[in-house]
């Protein structure tokens, strides 16, 4: 039975490597098998860059440790429930078109703007803005939960420390640009916009390396001159949102007072001078209201 299930994973893992590789593997795979002290052996899970390698690696048991790890940081935590896993990202993305009711006059070639992505799963999405408070805790609790996020982050509340954020990108998180003031942008013209959101782009390159593609405009205010410009800059998307997390409560955009799938939820770096509790308290808050209704939370970026 060991040898059907490494024969099937190393199959898999041969459709992606290709066929030479596959049939290296295969031979790899079977010698380890064949040794009786291996074979004896109960299967445990495989630490990272263990000196197993991957080639043991039994893809059930890890799947059954991953769960096992999940269920504890959950209490570790205190997280009501264990988060829902979500799905795959979608191979193939929905088109992304601007929410009825928040276009802008010619919004045709602009970036759309958009509270909910298009799409069955029963999703959300957590985005978290500005950056003030820089909590350590809340960087381990979310790696450790397996919670992704994505953040927009304001210049001038970050570059105290932009460690801090690097550290947090370093576990998957994504870096997008919520402008280098957090001004008003209807406020301003279209030059002064520019320098906003592309002050911010070329920031966040030089930070953490990578050029973002997603925008959202501080307070959700924008107008033409700023999807404009973000364009110009080189944005893709202005995600704003359709829920906002708060550590008491969620407060919610429709009649409804609902999440629906495809929703993103809002929230921010803040601590206990803005806030009635943490960022880890906000978490579980908001993973309480997500998981009783059912919803896994995905990565924005893999559904754009
Ligand atoms: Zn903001």
């Amino acid at each position: 039975m060991q040898l059907v299930g490494k024969a099937e994973h190393n199959a898999r893992r041969g459709r992606r490597l290709g066929l030479a590789a596959l049939a290296a593997l295969l031979v790899a795979g079977l010698g380890t098998a064949c040794s009786s002290e291996e074979a004896a052996k109960p299967q445990k899970p495989a630490k990272a860059g263990g000196a197993a390698g991957a080639a043991v690696v039994n893809p059930a048991a890890q799947r059954k440790a991953a769960q096992q790890a999940l269920v504890a940081a959950t209490k570790k935590w205190g997280l009501a429930k264990v988060p829902l896993a979500a799905p795959p990202a979608p191979k193939e993305k929905e088109e992304i078109t601007t929410r009825d009711g928040f276009e802008v006059e010619d919004h045709e070639g602009l970036p759309p703007v958009f509270t909910t992505v298009p799409t069955e799963d029963k999703v959300v999405f957590l985005t978290i803005d500005d950056g003030a408070e820089k909590d350590p805790q809340f960087v381990r609790m979310m790696q450790e939960l397996k919670i992704p996020y994505t953040a927009f982050l304001s210049d001038y509340l970050v570059r105290d420390n932009y460690k801090y954020f690097k550290d947090m990108q370093a576990t998957g998180v994504r870096i997008n640009n919520h402008t280098l003031n957090h001004r008003y942008m209807p406020g301003l013209s279209y030059e002064k916009q520019r320098q906003e959101i592309c002050g911010q782009q070329d920031t966040i390159q030089r930070q953490f390396g990578k050029r973002p593609t997603l925008f959202r405009p501080p307070y959700g205010n924008y107008n033409e001159d700023t999807l404009k410009a973000a364009k110009s800059c080189g944005i893709k998307h202005v995600p704003i949102w359709n829920a906002e997390a708060y550590p008491d409560r969620m407060e919610y955009r429709e009649w409804d007072r609902d999440l629906h799938p495809g929703d993103i939820i809002l929230t921010h770096f803040r601590g206990r001078e803005d806030w009635k509790g943490t960022m880890p308290d906000m978490i579980r808050q908001v993973m309480k209201t997500v998981t009783d209704k059912g919803y896994a939370v995905a990565r924005l970026e893999d559904y754009l």
